[in-house]
């Protein structure tokens, strides 16, 4: 497998993915996204008005969970065995295909997580595969690999273990050896990626049969599974830790739209709080202040790590082409736009 997109381990990487239309979309809209050739350019028009952006890669309706892992994905792979940290975050309205282009379809159903056709599979469980494949063929003699698996879920600012539900919400510290934010959070040591798979469809069923019991549903949490790899070189006998983000961000869609009433307005500000403060670090550091707010929110803590020198970040936008979720796709872009200045 080859990718055409070299990363820049400066500032973060920015994509766009636009999925197809919804039946609802089909019926009410018509599409607003103009495609450049060169996929990089697009505009989208609203109320006669053109808005144009530029970004890493722009992905049409009809791209592949194929293309979408070969550009944003794969290039990392080698930087994440040379033990540089690495992030893929996506974001967008709910229903923009966060979770389709990450994990795969019927990734937001109990029953069918996990189940989908290979061809389908997101961009995650590629990337675990191909992250295993390079451990193994990595001579061995020269280095060692571990890799430890956690995932968990980010709601109301607290922190849940989906790999062990019963915990008590998980505090987030810094390693001080290491200098990595972590949690507390378990730490299942993974052999090969079936295990890891294994894992992922457990957490991600437990994430969204507790979403449909509790009435909260997922689009309101942010959920992160997060590989920490230790490399033991042989020759030098020294040793690497590095961490891989893979971030479902709950729903940009903002408050007003969503219409919160009264006693969702906490939680509604809390989520908030996390992607708001992502966005208010994003805009520090595109305009280089010197005080960039991390401490801010559960979410930036564990994703210092992401956005420091270190490390190598993707960020993929999804949005809708549809004229009816115009303002949303132009705000989600807006967003992008200013991660591309980071
Ligand atoms: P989000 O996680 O952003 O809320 P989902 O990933 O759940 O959105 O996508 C919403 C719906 O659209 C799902 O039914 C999903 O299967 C479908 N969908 C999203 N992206 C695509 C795509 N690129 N091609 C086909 N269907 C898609
Ligand atoms: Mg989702």
């Amino acid at each position: 497998q080859k990718s055409d997109i070299k990363m820049s381990k400066k500032g973060v990487n920015v994509f766009v993915r636009f999925r197809p239309d919804n039946a609802t979309e089909q019926k009410l809209g018509v599409q607003c996204v103009d495609y450049h050739p060169d996929q990089k350019k697009v505009s989208v028009s609203c109320d006669g008005i053109s808005h144009g952006f530029n970004f890493r890669r722009i992905f049409p309706p009809e791209s592949s969970q194929e293309q979408i892992f070969l550009s944003c994905a794969l290039p990392l792979v080698e930087s994440i065995l040379e033990g540089y940290n690495c992030a893929i975050l996506a974001y967008g309205q709910t229903g923009a295909g966060k979770t389709y282009s990450l994990l795969g379809p019927g990734y937001d159903h109990p029953e069918r997580v996990g189940k989908c056709d290979q061809e389908l599979r997101g961009v995650a469980p590629r990337l675990l595969q191909s992250i295993f494949h390079q451990i193994y063929s990595t001579v061995s003699g020269e280095a060692v690999y571990k890799v430890y698996t956690s995932y968990i879920q980010i709601y109301n600012e607290k922190i849940f273990d989906l790999l062990n539900p019963a915990k008590e919400k998980l505090k987030v510290y810094q390693d001080t050896d290491k200098g990595l934010w972590i949690t507390d959070a378990t730490k299942v040591p993974s052999k090969n990626v079936k295990e890891v798979n294994q894992i992922l469809e457990l957490g991600t069923k437990y994430r969204v049969t507790a979403a449909t019991n509790s009435n909260a549903e997922s689009s309101r949490s942010h959920a992160l599974l997060i590989l920490t790899i230790t490399k033991h070189l042989i020759n030098t006998g020294t040793y690497r830790a590095s961490q891989v983000y893979m971030v479902d961000l709950c729903g940009s869609e903002r408050i007003s739209k969503t219409g919160v009433v009264e006693e969702r307005l906490k939680e509604a500000q809390n989520i908030n709080k996390s992607l708001l403060s992502l966005g208010n670090v994003i805009n520090a550091l595109a305009e280089k202040r010197k005080h960039i707010p991390y401490r801010d929110s559960k979410m930036t803590r564990l994703l210092q790590n992401s956005f420091g020198g270190n490390s190598l970040t993707s960020l993929l936008l999804c949005c809708s082409s549809n004229s009816t979720n115009a303002l949303e796709t132009i705000s989600t872009l807006r967003f992008g736009d200013r991660a591309n200045m980071v």
